[in-house]
This record gives C-alpha cells, sequence and structure tokens, in this order.
C-alpha cells in the first residue's frame, strides 16, 4: 500500500524539468540537492501517515525552490538586536562604528598592512594602532593580538612559564565558552597559586604566598560575568601595584573589558589606572571598547617587547581587517567619539523612553485587531561579561501573541531577534541601529497580511 503511494511522488528528472527549477538562476548543483531532499520529505511523510497523499509535482517544486533558496543564503547573516544587550556574544558583541566598517572595507583589497609608504620598505604591522593605545592610555608600550584569551595566554606563556602565580580564589572565573583562568593557567605553563577564599582576599594572602616562596608573580582577573555579592573583599589593584614593586615581582592584570576612562561605564576598573600600576594589562577589543574581535596588550616597555618577540606571538596574530576596524576605533576615542556599543551603555533613560513611544506608535497600526503594541520600561544590562551587576534602565515595545511573533522575527529576511518576558515579546530600543525601525516595521507589516 505504502509502495503504491510512494510511486506516485514524481520522478527526480520530472521535477528538476518544472519551470520553477528549470528556470531559476540557482547553481544546478544546489537545486538538484534540494529537490532530492523535497523529495525525501515527501517520502517520510508517506511512511509515517497511512492516511496521507501524494504531494503534486508543482507543490514539490516549490518546496525544492524554497530549500534551494535557503541553501543559496549565506549561513552568516545581519540581524536586528532587540535584546537590550549591547555586547551580546551570541549576537557577534559590539558592533562596529560606521568608520570601522568603512576601514576593514578599505584594508579587504590590497593595503599597506606591513609596507612603509614613506620609505618605501617593509613597514611594523602593529605600529599604527600601539601608538594610538599609547596615547589613549599612557601605556609605554603596546601590542594586539587576535582575541583577550590568546593575550592572556600569551602573557602568561612568556612572562611567568615554571613561575608560581598568586591569583585570588574568587578570581578564578569561567567566561562563557569554556574560556578558564586555570586551564589557559596550566597551557600556559604558570602554576597557579590560590590565595584567599572564594569572598574575601586580603592583600596579605597574596604577600604570605609571595613570602613562603609558593608564589614568584602575581595575577589579577577582573571577574566578568558574575559578582559576589555580600560579605566579601578583595586587593585593590593599587594595593597589588605596590606589593609588587616592593617585592619586585611582576603584576598581571586581565582586565576583560577594558573600560577607558572617557567611556559611561560605572563599575568598571579603567584602562589608565591599571595600566599605572601593573606590568601588562590585557583585555578585550570588543567588550566596552567596541572595536572588532581583539586582545590588547598594554605595559612596560621591557616586558610588552617580550611578548612581541615570542614565536606564539606570530601564532596569534591579528588579521588585516580586525587591524583596521581596530585603529578606526581607537580614532574614534581619539576624536572624543563613543562607539556605538558605548554610546548604547550611556544612553540616558529619558532619550530610550522617546525612542521606544516613536517606534510604539509606528508599529501599532500594523499589529492585527486588538494585539497589543506599547512602550514599557525594561531594565538591561551590558553583556559580554561588562558591567557585572549592573542594572541600565531600558524601555521596549511589548508585542503580543509573544511565541509565535518571536519565530516570525527570527525567520524574517534581516532577522529581528527579541526577548520574551512575561508573555509578551520585547523589542529592546538601546540596541538598534539606524534603519533597523524601517525592518522591524517590514516585518511587522507583513506579519499583519498573513493573519487573519
Ligand atoms: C571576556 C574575557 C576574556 C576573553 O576575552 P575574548 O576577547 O573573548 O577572548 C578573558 N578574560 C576576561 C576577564 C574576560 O572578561
Amino acid at each position: 500500500m505504502a509502495e503504491n503511494r510512494l510511486s506516485g511522488l514524481p520522478k527526480m528528472d520530472l521535477l528538476l524539468a518544472r519551470g520553477e527549477l528549470a528556470g531559476c538562476a540557482l547553481p544546478y548543483s544546489l537545486v538538484r540537492r534540494a529537490a532530492r531532499q523535497a523529495l525525501e520529505e515527501a517520502r517520510q511523510v508517506l511512511l509515517a501517515d497511512p492516511e496521507a497523499r501524494a504531494p503534486g509535482a508543482g507543490h514539490l517544486a516549490g518546496r525544492a525552490l524554497e530549500l534551494a533558496q535557503a541553501m543559496a543564503r549565506p549561513g552568516l547573516r545581519r540581524v536586528v538586536n532587540a535584546t537590550g544587550v549591547p555586547l551580546h556574544t551570541n549576537l557577534g558583541r559590539a558592533p562596529l562604528s560606521p568608520r570601522a566598517a568603512e576601514a576593514a572595507l578599505q584594508a579587504a583589497g590590497y593595503c599597506n598592512l606591513e609596507y612603509d609608504l614613506d620609505r618605501g620598505t617593509r613597514g611594523s604591522r602593529t605600529g599604527r594602532v600601539e601608538d594610538l593605545l599609547r596615547t589613549l592610555t599612557g601605556a609605554e608600550e603596546a601590542f594586539v593580538v587576535n582575541n583577550n584569551a590568546a593575550a592572556v595566554l600569551l602573557m602568561l606563556s612568556v612572562l611567568t612559564p615554571g613561575l608560581g602565580v598568586a591569583i585570588s580564589r574568587g578570581e578564578l572565573v569561567e567566561i562563557g565558552g569554556a574560556f578558564r583562568v586555570p586551564d589557559i593557567m596550566a597551557r600556559s605553563g604558570a602554576r597557579l597559586v590560590e590565595v584567599g577564599t572564594t569572598n574575601k582576599t586580603r592583600l596579605g594572602d597574596y604577600a604570605a604566598a609571595l613570602d613562603t616562596g609558593a608564589a614568584q608573580a602575581l595575577l589579577k582577573v577582573h571577574p566578568s560575568n558574575f559578582k559576589v555579592v555580600g560579605f566579601t573583599q578583595a586587593a585593590a589593584l593599587a594595593e597589588l601595584g605596590v606589593l609588587a614593586r616592593e617585592r619586585q615581582v611582576p603584576l598581571l592584570c586581565d582586565l576583560g573589558s577594558g573600560a577607558l576612562a572617557a567611556g559611561p561605564f560605572p563599575g568598571e576598573p579603567a584602562v589608565e589606572e591599571a595600566v599605572h600600576w601593573a606590568d601588562v594589562v590585557c583585555f578585550s577589543g570588543d567588550k566596552l571598547l567596541g572595536g572588532p574581535q581583539a586582545g590588547i596588550l598594554l605595559g612596560r616597555g621591557a616586558a610588552v617587547r617580550r611578548l612581541k618577540r615570542d614565536p606564539l606571538a606570530r601564532a596569534l596574530r591579528l588579521d588585516k581587517l580586525s587591524l583596521a576596524a581596530l585603529e578606526a576605533t581607537l580614532m574614534d576615542w581619539r576624536d572624543g567619539v563613543l562607539p556605538p556599543a558605548a554610546a548604547m551603555l550611556g544612553a540616558e533613560g529619558e532619550h530610550l523612553r522617546k525612542m521606544a513611544e516613536v517606534l510604539a506608535a509606528r508599529l501599532a497600526p500594523l499589529c492585527p485587531g486588538g494585539r497589543a503594541c506599547q512602550a514599557v520600561e525594561s531594565p538591561g544590562e551590558a553583556g559580554g561579561g561588562s558591567m557585572p551587576g549592573v542594572s541600565l534602565p531600558g524601555w521596549a515595545v511589548a508585542l503580543t501573541p509573544a511565541e509565535e511573533l518571536e519565530r516570525f522575527f527570527r525567520g524574517w529576511e534581516t532577522p529581528v531577534i527579541g526577548r520574551i518576558h512575561r508573555g509578551r515579546l520585547l523589542l529592546d530600543v538601546r540596541t538598534l541601529l539606524p534603519g533597523d525601525g524601517d525592518i522591524i516595521a517590514a516585518a511587522l507589516a507583513q506579519w499583519k497580511g498573513e493573519t487573519p
């Protein structure tokens, strides 16, 4: 019986010869793969359901075309971030400024990556960003690598191999994607010397580790994505700096987020302050700095020059697109222009409320009869392990029905990613970029057209 119904399915050749598929501009190999998949789907339905009838060739060709179009689209796509989390790791962390995006585009062809245009000789790959970093932070020397995880690995591998490195128990953190400080330390050849307790570590705990000979270096890690609240104590970087100078041991600091003092980042240790006390400081390029993925290393001349000379530096080097975007991001900071993520983090509640009201008024006529569309208060967070425990005053447009709309928006040409809260879909305005309102409105208009 099932055999009969299966034989009712059109043959592959017939399907491929139909106008929908034969006439489409997609590569033949892709269309064939899609047609095979459409047939296989239909076969599975027939096998699973004895009542089901074989779909016609027209229907199958339509489905195959849909599959082929989906296969032809790039997998990595632009989305609208309506989550309100500016440094959303799943959505690519910091959005580049127009200047940084343009710089990356310009560098995509040939560029003077390692060529000195004045002298016509080989030039420094990272010199331009190093100059900017020194000017911005007051560091003696600077260097950049692929990301902050690489920066931590390089710093420990080169400066403390075989040494005991004292670190507070409260700072042995895991930062998303299985980046664990103890694991990186083990890989670098440094020996982990835990001091203090999870909630309390005093300066004396570090001093004792140096006194007993267990440790010969100090490491401070900014515990990015959590905050221990209540009965806590941690030694300040300044205290550790004084101790390290007294005992003549290196003090290394993984700042994680890298907040420049000029940014609106309450509760974050400033890069400039860390540079003053530590021998080497490292942080991410795509967190609070608001640039491309990169690992920034700043510090004293001799220590940073050792990092640059190490063979590992070559394996961890930054590519030309990121270098170009990083240089432009640093130029933004130099010129007093906040990169988009920093501007979003500093946005005032009143400004966000107005944005949400304007968007809600625009979307309301596009909501099918009687469905809610309202500006609501919605507290946000920085994301990306930055500013943990800091709640930002935020505003969103709340829509219903939450689940169906969430799926529809996610499947839109330019997917719109919001967040469901208490039965409503919240589109947070903090993280919207210019033009995103048009995309949301176009999607909603289509939804209204399809919804009875
Ligand atoms: C985010 C973070 C890292 C990892 O940085 P990437 O740039 O993502 O590699 C390392 N250490 C700390 C403290 C962080 O917050």
